[in-house]
């Protein structure tokens, strides 16, 4: 399904105009050439426009592997195409009158990334930090093992707040 046609425009310095957005154009090779452009890319994208917008690694990969999009790792999404993903505009465009931009591969490999990382970055928030102390336990004479700031001194020896009257005689 061709979104994108053109036709005549009553400006004769620009006599090609796109009906979509009203793009307009000296010649009819760069008409022909932008309304290929989209057309190839909507087709590629539309696809992607029904997916999630956050993937798991499992949903990830199948989805493009049932697109036929090629698929990055986690280290790649979060690593060297970290940038370009999460802000990337992938899009094709006309330089001067032929194709150039992104080619419609691309862009579907990066709006595929750009879901799989919303839910990498997810994933991440929702993990304890690996860094946290735990506290240090230490056996009272009561027999429970507490935090050493909740340790306490009884007349029978160290206490748990739990024993703490029962260890106080
Ligand atoms: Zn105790």
């Amino acid at each position: 399904m061709a979104r994108y046609t053109y036709g005549p425009n009553d400006d004769s310095r620009f006599p090609y105009r796109a009906n979509r957005d009203g793009a307009v154009f000296q010649t009819e090779h760069a008409a022909v050439n932008y309304c290929q452009m989209w057309n190839d890319y909507y087709n590629a994208m539309r696809p992607i426009d029904d997916v999630p917008l956050e993937l798991s690694r499992v949903d990830y990969d199948r989805i493009c592997t049932e697109l036929g999009v090629e698929v990055l790792s986690d280290v790649d999404i979060t690593g060297p195409f970290h940038y370009a993903v999460r802000n990337g505009d992938f899009a094709p465009r006309l330089e001067g009158e032929e194709i150039g931009g992104y080619p419609p591969a691309h862009c579907q490999e990066m709006a595929m990334a750009r879901r799989r990382l919303r839910a990498i970055m997810k994933e991440r928030e929702s993990q304890p930090a690996v860094s946290r102390p735990q506290p240090e336990l230490v056996r009272c004479s009561c027999g429970h093992s507490v935090a050493r700031q909740l340790v306490m001194t009884a007349s029978l020896g160290t206490a748990c707040p739990d024993c703490y009257d029962e260890m106080s005689g």
